[in-house]
This record gives C-alpha cells, structure tokens and sequence, in this order.
C-alpha cells in the first residue's frame, strides 16, 4: 500500500495481484474540493478493490465514505451531508473504448504510463458523489423556518383584521 497518495499506482498490476487498498485522505488535501466545501477539516475512507472482469477489463471497485460541510442552498448557512459512495470503475486505454464498457462501470483513463494516483481516483469518486443542492432538512433549515413563520403571521392575519373589526363596531 503506497504511504504517499500522490504516489503513482498501476491498476493493472494491482489486479493481477488482487489488491485492495484501504486508507484515509484529508480533505483540505484535495485541491479540486476548494470553493465547494465551507470546511476542509475531516478526512475521508476510502477502500479500492482492484480485479478483472470477464471481459478483462481491469475493473477497480471503489467504495468512500466521509463526511462533508456544504452551503444549505436554501439559507446558505452550514449543512452537514454524509457521502458515501460505492462504484465500479473500469480502466480504459482509448476513449473510444469507454463505449463498449459495460453501464454499470465508470470509465477512468490512466496516464501514458498506464498509471494513475490513489488521489486522483478519490478525488474524482469524491467530486461526482457530491450533491449539486445541498439542503437541510426542512424542519432544520433557517430558510424554511422564516418562511414558516412568514405563512403562519399570514395565516394569523385574517383574524387579526377580524378581531380589530369587531373591536372598531363595538
Ligand atoms: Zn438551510
């Protein structure tokens, strides 16, 4: 297992041997997660399963798991979102390959050097786990409590006016 998740790996080689990798990355480590999340503190888990499948294509199966801090898009205060994403990614040389790889795989593409980073795989599983609109729940939201208690003063209203209008007949 590479100590340094900038290291480069070799997926196929990893698969001919069956590996599995298993670790933990920090957050405030990934550079393209900048401008997306509000705090860069935590760390995600992360394992990756390296095998072929039966059409030899080398297939990693990718599992992570973290916990990330995110802008409410409602009230643009903090939230708080579990991620946790399980996939099957599939190595292809040529993009005109990731065509004929089966739906249920991501295509990832290596360097030239048939090699890619620890880093670079969750990064990517990372960024396409990400939810576009993060929300909190609505009973927990500032947005949505204002604007309950906006409805519930409008509701209130009608028998305010009422009750000011029986006052003014009596
Ligand atoms: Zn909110």
């Amino acid at each position: 297992m590479p100590s340094d998740l900038s290291q480069p790996i070799n997926p196929l080689r990893l698969a001919k041997a069956r590996e599995r990798i298993v670790g933990k990355i920090q957050l405030n480590s990934m550079a393209r997660l900048k401008g997306i999340l509000l705090s860069h503190k935590g760390e995600l888990n992360y394992s990756l399963a390296f095998d072929f499948n039966e059409a030899s294509v080398c297939i990693i199966e990718s599992d992570i798991e973290t916990q990330l801090i995110l802008e409410c898009q409602r009230c643009f205060e903090p939230v708080e979102v579990d991620i946790r994403k399980n996939s099957l990614l599939g190595i292809v040389d040529e993009s005109d390959e990731i065509d004929s790889l089966a739906k249920e795989y991501e295509p990832v593409q290596l360097d030239e050097d048939g090699v890619i980073t620890v880093e670079e795989l969750v990064e990517e599983e990372l960024l396409l786990s990400i939810p576009l609109s993060a929300l909190h729940p609505e009973n927990k939201c500032a947005a949505t409590n204002d604007v309950n208690r906006i409805n519930a003063e409008a509701k209130r209203q009608p028998f305010a006016d009422l009750a000011a209008l029986i006052k003014d007949k009596n």
